[in-house]
C-alpha cells in the first residue's frame, strides 16, 4: 500500500490507470482475485474448468481491447470500436477468460501430464505462487 496507485473500472473490472493491466508488475497490482469475483456466477463450470487456475489466469489488458476514456464521463471507459461505455461486445470479459478456460484445458491436459511425470520423480515439489 505504498504507491499511490490509480485504478480504471472497465465493464466492471479493475485495471491500472497507467498501463490498462489487471496484473501489472510496474503497480505492483493483480486485479485478478477482484474481477474474478465479480463474474462468478457467470463462469459457473468454467471455475470448475480452471480449477485453483482461475486464480492464476492470463491478466486481461483493457488498453489492448480497446479501452479509451469516454469523453462524457471522465471516470468511465468506453471501446474505442463503438464508442460504447462497457461495451458487451469489446470488454466481454466473461467470453475472454471462457476461450482462454478453453485454451488451457487443452493446455492443461499436456502439463497436467506432465506434472505427474514430475510429481513421480520429485514428490516434494510445490507450486510456488509468485
Ligand atoms: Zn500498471
Ligand atoms: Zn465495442
Amino acid at each position: 500500500m505504498a504507491l499511490d496507485n490509480k485504478n480504471i473500472f472497465v465493464n466492471g473490472f479493475t485495471f491500472c490507470l497507467d498501463h490498462g493491466d489487471e496484473l501489472c508488475t510496474r503497480c505492483c497490482c493483480d486485479h485478478r482475485m477482484d474481477n474474478n469475483v465479480r463474474i462468478e456466477k457467470e463462469l459457473g463450470d468454467v471455475e470448475e474448468l480452471f480449477e485453483h487456475e482461475v486464480e492464476v489466469r492470463q491478466p486481461i489488458n483493457a488498453y489492448a481491447h480497446g479501452a479509451v476514456a469516454a469523453l462524457s464521463t471522465e471516470s468511465a471507459y468506453e471501446c474505442e470500436t463503438h464508442k460504447a461505455v462497457d461495451c458487451l461486445k469489446c470488454f466481454n470479459w466473461v467470453k475472454i477468460i471462457k476461450q482462454e478456460a478453453e485454451d488451457a484445458e487443452e493446455h492443461g491436459r499436456w502439463l497436467g501430464k506432465r506434472a505427474s511425470l514430475k510429481d513421480f520423480l520429485t514428490p516434494d515439489v510445490v507450486v510456488a505462487d509468485g
